[in-house]
């Protein structure tokens, strides 16, 4: 006969394991600060991927069978980033190369929607690399809904990027559009954007699967705003199968009915975050900026990203929103973007 008393005293044991649980955590946390101040002296770098990786792999060895891979994976995700979070801003970390700041945790990406001049650039990069923000966004090729809008500046827009990056520390994210666009500036870019539009230029998708395949440097795919998450997902598979395995989705709202009368430009894809970190292992990205459409929503969208597990943000921004070119009421203010961090 199952006893009442039975479940107390399980219940019991298990508040016990409980409190064992957050005190190694408390001292966990308290030994992960002494190594940091002490990175800290030695100028070396906090964060450093190949250590956690040692660590998730050793525990799933030890507990092979006992408990899921991906629990551990994402346990010691959340304690990972939980130890390291009041010293990402820290301005002696300086990340060396694009994989350390794709690998950050939650990874930032920043800027304007588009480059605007040489000076505008200049001006975000400087201030928001200030908040550790590594990678630059800014678009040089813009797909503009009205060929009567600003299209961006083009070929100078990427020289412009280049050296606004260059010169605070940072690596550029940009779009390209079409393949010649691609031959022409891979180099000089280092993290590719597909934009939303293009997620079914299955053509070019290949093409830029091909020409990143040695170098493997990341992709960010953007979802088309009309695009089923499975129909997102085999996007991606064009760029991983043609070579490179480095894709990054972005989340960036969807058209539904709600468009209909909702003051926001998409519907925030938010559920989809749960969704795609169940359905893939590539990161996902979440645009808070583009899904709303709306500054006044940014802050509170992209909170939620990151709580329903999104690997990170990409944000556009600009020290004077309303003088904006393009999306001028989406940007929020450089300073702002260090509120949704902190
Ligand atoms: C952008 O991020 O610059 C952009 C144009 O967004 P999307 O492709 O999602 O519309
Ligand atoms: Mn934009």
């Amino acid at each position: 006969m199952p006893d009442k008393h039975k479940i107390k005293e399980l219940q019991n044991q298990i508040d016990l394991i409980d409190n064992d649980i957050i005190s190694n955590l408390v001292k966990r946390k308290s030994i992960a600060n002494q190594i940091l101040s002490l990175k800290k002296e030695l100028a070396l770098p906090y964060y450093n991927p190949v250590r956690e990786e040692e660590i998730t792999n050793r525990l799933n060895i030890l507990f092979k069978g006992k408990i899921e891979k991906k629990f551990i994976n994402k346990i010691y995700q959340v304690i990972f980033k939980d130890s390291i979070k009041n010293h990402l801003l820290d301005s002696q970390f300086e990340i060396k190369n694009v994989w350390q700041s794709i690998e950050s945790n939650p990874i930032i990406i920043a800027g304007p929607c588009a480059v605007e001049s040489k000076k505008q650039i200049n001006k975000i990069a400087s201030e928001i690399s200030k908040y550790g923000i590594k990678l630059l966004r800014g678009g040089a090729f813009k797909p503009r809904t009205s060929p009567d809008s600003f299209q961006g500046l083009g070929d100078k827009g990427i020289e412009y990027m280049r050296n606004a990056a260059d010169n605070n520390n940072m690596f550029v994210v940009t779009e390209i559009c079409d393949s010649s666009q691609l031959d022409k500036f891979a180099d000089q870019i280092d993290v590719i954007q597909i934009g939303s539009r293009s997620m079914t230029a299955y053509g070019l998708l290949k093409k830029v699967g091909e020409k990143t395949a040695s170098t493997k440097k990341p992709v960010l795919l953007k979802r088309g705003f009309n695009a089923t998450l499975n129909e997102f997902l085999l996007a991606s598979k064009y760029i991983t199968d043609a070579g490179n395995p480095n894709v990054l989705l972005c989340l960036r709202g969807i058209r539904t009915f709600e468009q209909i009368d909702s003051k926001m430009r998409f519907t925030p894809d938010l559920s989809s975050i749960l969704e795609l970190k169940d359905m893939t292992d590539l990161k996902v990205i979440f645009d808070p900026s583009h899904s709303t459409g709306n500054a006044k929503y940014v802050k509170s969208v992209s909170k939620v990203a990151l709580e329903l597990g999104a690997d990170g943000l990409m944000i556009e921004t600009h020290y004077s929103p309303k003088d904006a070119l393009s999306d001028s009421k989406q940007a929020i203010l450089p300073k702002e973007i260090l509120e949704i961090i902190d």
